[in-house]
C-alpha cells in the first residue's frame, strides 16, 4: 500500500450524484494535480455515509473534517485551503460565497456520530466501493477464510445462535436456526438468496450497504453458502436500485478474478456462483416466496406455506433467503466471535440496528445504533429534535405496516421483545416521524392507497379488504363516515391479519388498528363533529 498523507473521499450515493458528486471529484483531482499533491492526497469516491442534508460530501481524513454541500466550484478553495495550507476551511474568511457556513461539521471519529456504533456499516463511506483491494485491506474476507478453512458448518451455527443474530428483514427470526434449518434438509442441490428488494417506502438502508461495502455482502452470502451446502447463490436487487447492482456486478467480477467466488475457494474443494437478479418494482417481491416466484421467472406472487423455502425454495429445491442487513452481520460475527457480538444491545436482541429517519425531524439520514435505544434518544440525538419545535405525535415504525407509536410509547426500548411486548413490532428500520400536525386518519388513508395497489390480488381477503378500508376512511375523511364505520374498520383489520395469505395482507391492517386503539377521538371527531382536528381532511379545513 503506498502511503498518503491524506486521504479526501467525495460520497456517491444517488443523491450526491444527483447534486454533481461526479464533476466535485473531477474536479479536486484536477486541483490536486494542479497543486502537484497527486502522489500526496488520496481521492476516492466513497458510498452514502448516511447523511442527506448536505450532499455531496467531501471528507478529508486524518482530520476527519467533512465539508458539505461541495459544489465544483467550492473545490479550489477547499484544496488550497486545507490540502495545500493544511488549515481547516472552516477557519478562513472563505472567499467563495456559497462555501461560507456551509462547512457542516467538524468531527472526531470516523464520520460517524457520536455513540453511533457501526458493525453491518462499518465500511460504507470509508473505503472505495469498487475496490477490492480496498475491501481487504479493511479486514474483508477474513471471516471468509476462517470459515471455510478453520469451522465446520456446526460451528458456524452455533457461533451464530451464541451471538443472538435474529433477521433484520423485519420478523426477528434467529439466523443461526434458519440456517441449520437449510443444512438439514436433504438435497444435493441448495441455493443462498440475498433479499435486496428493499420495497419499504422511507427504507434505504440496504441500498446503503449494498452501494458503500459490496463486498461484505458476497463475503457472507458465499458463507452462507458453505455453511448450508448451496454451490449456488443469487442477489435480487431492486429495480431502481442501478447503483447498487453495477457496484454488485463490478465486486462479483473481482471476486471472482481473486478466487474468493468461483471453484476451489481458498484451496478447498467449496465452489460457489453468485448471480445477480434485478427486481421490476413490485413491493411484494419483497416476501420471500414471491420474491423466488420472481426469480423463477413467473409473475411475483407470494406461494402458500408451509412448505417453507428451508425445504422447497427455488426450482423446489432447500433455500436460504437472508436480508442484506443480516447477512452484513455474518462476517463481524464470524471474525471476532458471539461474545463479542453481545456486547452490543440487550442479551434478548444483541448486536445493533440501523434506522432510516424521516418526517418532520432537524435532521434526517441514517444511523446504526445498539439495539434497546428508545424513541426519544434517537429523535433527540440522532434527529436533533422536532422540526420548528412542533410537538411530537407519533412516530411510524418498519415503514407502511409498521406500527404507529404514540408519545406514550417513546420510552420503550427500540428491540424485538420489548416492541413485542408494547404491542408494537420493530419492522424493517424506517422511522418516520410526525408532528401535531399530522392527521392519523388521512395517514392510513395514504397507507391504504398504497396497499391495495401494492396488493398482488391473488387472496380476497387482501385485495378486496385493502379497498374496502380505503374507501371507508375516505368516507371518514370526507365527512360522510359513522361510528359503524369505526367498527368495521377494526374488524377489517382483524380479518386481514387472520385471512391474508402474506405479510401485505397480514399487516396491512397495523395503521388503522393503531390509530382507532391510540388516537380513536380524533378519528370520533371526524365522524361525530364533522372536523378534522389538524385540518388535514377534505370536508372541514377547520381546526377545533
Ligand atoms: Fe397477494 Fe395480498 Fe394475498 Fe399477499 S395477502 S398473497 S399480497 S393478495
Amino acid at each position: 500500500m503506498k502511503a498518503y498523507r491524506s486521504m479526501v473521499l467525495v460520497s456517491s450515493d444517488p443523491a450526491s450524484i444527483e447534486q454533481g458528486a461526479n464533476e466535485v471529484y473531477q474536479a479536486l483531482q484536477s486541483e490536486i494535480n494542479a497543486y502537484g499533491l497527486e502522489n500526496e492526497i488520496s481521492l476516492t469516491m466513497v458510498g452514502d455515509v448516511g447523511r442527506h442534508d448536505a450532499v455531496p460530501l467531501v471528507i478529508v481524513y486524518p482530520e476527519a473534517v467533512i465539508y458539505g454541500p461541495v459544489t465544483k466550484e467550492n473545490v479550489h478553495h477547499l484544496v488550497e485551503e486545507h490540502l495545500y495550507k493544511g488549515r481547516i476551511a472552516s477557519t478562513l474568511q472563505a472567499p467563495i460565497k456559497e462555501l461560507s457556513g456551509k462547512i457542516a461539521w467538524l468531527n472526531t471519529r470516523k464520520g460517524t456520530l457520536p455513540a453511533e456504533q457501526r458493525i453491518v456499516l462499518e465500511r460504507a463511506g470509508i473505503i472505495d466501493p469498487e475496490s477490492i483491494d480496498d475491501y481487504i485491506i479493511h479486514d474483508g474476507y477474513q471471516a471468509l477464510a476462517k470459515a471455510l478453512t478453520e469451522m465446520s458448518p456446526e460451528e458456524i451455527f452455533s457461533t451464530l445462535e451464541k451471538s443472538g443474530l435474529r433477521g433484520r428483514g423485519g420478523a426477528g427470526f434467529p439466523t443461526g436456526t434458519k440456517w441449520r434449518f437449510v443444512y438439514k434438509s436433504k438435497s444435493s442441490k441448495k441455493y443462498v438468496i440475498c433479499n435486496a428488494d428493499e420495497s419499504e417506502p422511507g427504507t434505504f438502508k440496504d441500498r446503503l450497504i449494498l452501494e458503500g461495502d459490496p463486498h461484505s455482502i458476497i463475503e457472507a452470502l458465499t458463507i452462507a453458502a458453505y455453511a448450508v451446502g448451496a454451490d449456488e447463490g443469487y442477489l435480487y436487487i431492486r429495480g431502481e436500485y442501478t447503483i447498487a447492482q453495477q457496484r454488485m456486478k463490478k465486486a462479483i467480477q473481482q471476486a471472482e478474478e481473486m478466487g474468493f467466488l468461483g471453484e476451489n475457494i481458498f484451496s478447498t474443494d467449496f465452489k460457489f456462483k453468485l448471480h445477480v437478479h434485478s427486481g421490476a418494482g413490485a413491493y411484494i417481491c419483497g416476501e420471500e416466496t414471491a420474491l423466488i416466484e420472481s426469480i423463477e421467472g413467473k409473475r411475483g406472487e407470494p406461494r402458500a406455506r408451509p412448505p417453507y423455502p428451508t425445504t422447497n425454495g427455488l426450482w423446489g429445491k432447500p433455500t436460504l433467503v437472508n436480508n442484506v442487513e443480516t447477512l452484513a452481520n455474518v462476517p463481524p460475527i464470524i471474525r471476532h466471535g458471539a461474545d463479542w457480538y453481545r456486547s452490543f444491545g440487550p442479551p434478548s436482541s444483541p448486536g445493533t440496528k440501523v434506522y432510516t429517519i424521516m418526517g418532520n425531524v432537524n435532521q434526517t439520514g441514517l444511523i446504526e445504533v445498539p439495539m434497546g435505544i428508545t424513541l426519544r434518544e434517537v429523535l433527540a440525538i440522532y434527529a436533533k429534535g422536532m422540526k420548528n419545535g412542533k410537538p411530537f405525535k407519533l412516530a411510524q415504525t418498519g415503514g407502511s405496516s409498521g406500527s404507529i407509536i404514540p408519545a406514550v410509547l417513546q420510552d420503550t426500548p427500540m428491540d424485538f421483545d420489548s416492541f413485542a411486548k408494547a404491542g408494537v413490532a420493530l419492522g424493517s428500520g424506517a422511522l418516520l416521524v410526525c408532528d401535531e400536525e399530522t392527521c392519523v386518519v388521512d395517514l392510513a388513508r395514504v397507507l391504504l392507497n398504497f396497499f391495495r395497489k401494492e396488493s398482488c390480488g391473488k387472496c380476497n381477503p387482501c385485495r378486496i379488504g385493502n379497498q374496502r378500508a380505503y374507501e371507508i376512511l375516505t368516507n371518514i375523511a370526507e365527512g360522510t363516515g359513522s361510528m359503524q364505520d369505526l367498527d368495521d374498520l377494526m374488524l377489517l383489520s382483524e380479518n386481514l391479519y387472520q385471512l391474508s395469505n402474506c405479510g401485505l395482507g397480514q399487516t396491512a391492517g397495523t395503521p388503522i388498528r393503531d390509530i382507532l386503539t391510540h388516537f380513536r377521538a380524533e378519528v370520533e371527531a371526524h365522524v361525530r363533529l364533522k372536523v378534522c382536528p389538524t385540518g388535514i381532511c377534505p370536508m372541514s379545513g377547520k381546526r377545533i
